[in-house]
């Protein structure tokens, strides 16, 4: 279905027919954040499931708990028509040659993220579907919407499709996770990963903390108070992406003072600048050519050095030590936190 207002194909629960999944058993490999999600609602949708996980995986508790099905990743691919790929992505290229012979003509391989199919990591048998049905959004609430009746965006991608049903296949899927109730939208691997990646690292997670962290040290080398500096620079970063995420750009200008505006409005571009702009293309550049992708594979197998010292780096800086005791003053806002959810469903083996 394409909405005449986007420029891409928006699928809702009347464009997926459940019939392509009704009759099949679904392994899902893996019981983290989008695992024990999946399993759940494609199980409480009617289908067939079963978890794939190692004999020593302290994940099995949990989905046995759950009323799930266990056994082996390799079991649960050889007995499914379609095998979830849900473990942590630099461990599935591992995980897939474990149950590659499990895997056979006609089956289907899907995944949530396009990471190893797109960057050749995986190299899927050619006489089966592969597919993506990527939520937007951790685990946790894929299952909660899911619970409560409401949806969780995503997308949907066909990479290789020898049956010919494919994507409604996968479309059937994503409305047994709940994802149709809110909107599907149609994507490939390649753009899926690559906006991925540069989202994460130049503006999500990479960009913004650069940012508060540039702002903090900023304020706090010119003397003012670093419990000051963190209030404006990480603290109130929530409130501004709440207005935004509501409403757009414009809802969040509206919202704040016009001195706010004003100055926002004359300052911005100053910091990210053509510089910044000129960097967030060579990050960009970085993905689309693989060189992030072999950096990060070859970091994995050196045993992550740069990974941990960067991470310890990270832990250890000042805003993290003064952060500590002002969240505390705001423990009412625990109720609503996902937190600890969050480290529920992740926990891992
Ligand atoms: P996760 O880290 O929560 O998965 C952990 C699970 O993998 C556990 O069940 C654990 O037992 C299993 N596992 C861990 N190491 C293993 C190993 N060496 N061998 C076998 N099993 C192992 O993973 P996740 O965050 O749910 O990610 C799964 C996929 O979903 C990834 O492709 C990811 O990119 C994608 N995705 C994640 C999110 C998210 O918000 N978490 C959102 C969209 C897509
Ligand atoms: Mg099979």
């Amino acid at each position: 279905m394409t909405d005449s207002e986007l420029n891409t194909t928006v699928y809702y629960d009347d464009d997926a027919d459940r019939s392509h999944i009704d009759d099949k058993t679904v392994a899902v490999i893996g019981y983290g954040s989008q695992g024990h999600a999946h399993s759940q609602n494609l199980a409480e949708s009617g289908v067939d499931v079963v978890v794939g996980l190692r004999e020593d995986s302290s994940s099995r508790a949990a989905a046995e708990a759950d009323g799930l099905r266990v056994e082996t990743p390799a079991e649960a691919a050889a007995e499914a028509d379609i095998v979830s790929i849900l473990v942590p992505d630099t461990v599935q290229p591992a995980v897939f040659e474990n149950i590659r012979g499990g895997i056979e003509a006609g089956d289907t391989v899907q995944f949530a993220h396009g990471f190893n199919i797109h960057y050749n990591q995986i190299r899927p048998p050619e006489d089966v579907d592969v597919t993506m049905v990527a939520p937007k959004s951790p685990g946790h609430l894929v299952r909660r919407n899911y619970e409560s009746g409401q949806g969780t965006p995503g997308l949907v991608a066909v990479y290789q499709n020898v049956t010919g049903d494919a994507r409604e296949e996968a479309l059937a899927y994503a409305h047994g996770i709940g994802c149709t109730r809110a909107g599907v939208i149609e994507t490939t691997f390649r753009e899926e990963t690559e906006t991925d990646l540069f989202g994460e690292q130049a503006v999500l997670c990479g960009g913004m903390t650069a940012l508060v962290k540039e702002g903090y040290e900023t304020l706090v080398d010119a003397g003012y108070s670093p419990e000051m500096a963190y209030f404006e620079c990480l603290n109130e970063m929530k409130l501004i992406v709440d207005l935004m995420y509501e409403g757009g750009l414009s809802n969040m200008w509206d919202s704040v003072s016009d001195t706010a505006e004003y100055g926002g409005l004359t300052r911005g571009d100053d910091v990210i600048d053509d510089h910044a702009r000129e960097r967030m293309e060579e990050i960009l550049e970085a993905v689309q050519d693989g060189t992030f992708a072999r950096e990060w594979i070859a970091e994995n197998q050196a045993g992550r050095p740069s990974y941990t010292q960067l991470k310890h780096a990270e832990e250890t800086h000042h805003i993290e030590q003064v952060g500590e005791p002002l969240r505390d003053l705001f423990a009412w806002a625990d109720e609503e936190s996902d937190d600890a959810e969050t480290a529920e469903a992740a926990a891992d083996d």
